[in-house]
């Protein structure tokens, strides 16, 4: 350690950490979406179609799950939000699939020189059980990302039955992302 005993000083002092970080920015994107739950509509989350009595209702298959990944994603690399890139009112994306929006997502954010370092989203919804969908879930995300599952973390938490959410009458969802990227 220098003789300050500060991190930054010890970067200074560390070659292997100087080389390794040179020009890496780090950037951190945060996203939140909500859909209302109806009759007569598939439930998608994550990309995976999960049985449930009720659907989220939307524009696209209104995955609420990746929307929000979408707009942490954006959000990080400072590109606006998804109703920007794909806005509701066009027909172009009439029930498309948000797997689809994830990879233009995704391509957004790597034209503009970034890639994912990691993300850690939240489902709040009352039903049904995610538990036993999680892990496909992440395999779909991770997919997408060019990311390893471990980097992929999927939570889901009941709201106790508080609020729209915790009558059942809808499904929100908070995502975070980091992003690296190298300085050219
Ligand atoms: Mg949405």
């Amino acid at each position: 350690m220098p003789l300050d005993g500060s991190f930054r000083g010890y970067l200074r002092t560390c070659p292997v950490w100087a080389t390794a970080c040179k020009g890496v920015q780090m950037r951190v994107g945060f996203g939140y979406d909500i859909h209302r739950l109806i009759q007569g509509r598939k439930l998608v989350l994550g990309g995976v179609v999960i049985p449930f009595d009720k659907g989220l209702t939307g524009h696209s298959d209104a995955d609420v799950l990746l929307h929000a990944v979408c707009d942490a994603l954006l959000g990080a690399a400072g590109l606006g939000d998804i109703g920007q890139h794909f806005p509701d009112t066009d027909p172009a994306f009439k029930n498309i699939s948000s797997m689809e929006l994830l990879a233009r997502t995704f391509q957004l954010v790597r034209d503009k020189g970034f890639c994912v370092n990691n993300l850690d989203a939240t489902i709040l919804a009352e039903a049904p059980k995610l538990a036993p969908h999680r892990s496909d879930i992440q395999a779909n995300i991770a997919g997408v990302l060019e990311l390893k599952s471990t980097n992929v973390n999927i939570k889901a938490t009941t709201m106790e039955g508080l609020g729209d959410i915790g009558k059942g009458e809808a499904i929100a969802a908070m995502c975070a992302v980091t992003l690296l990227t190298i300085n050219q």
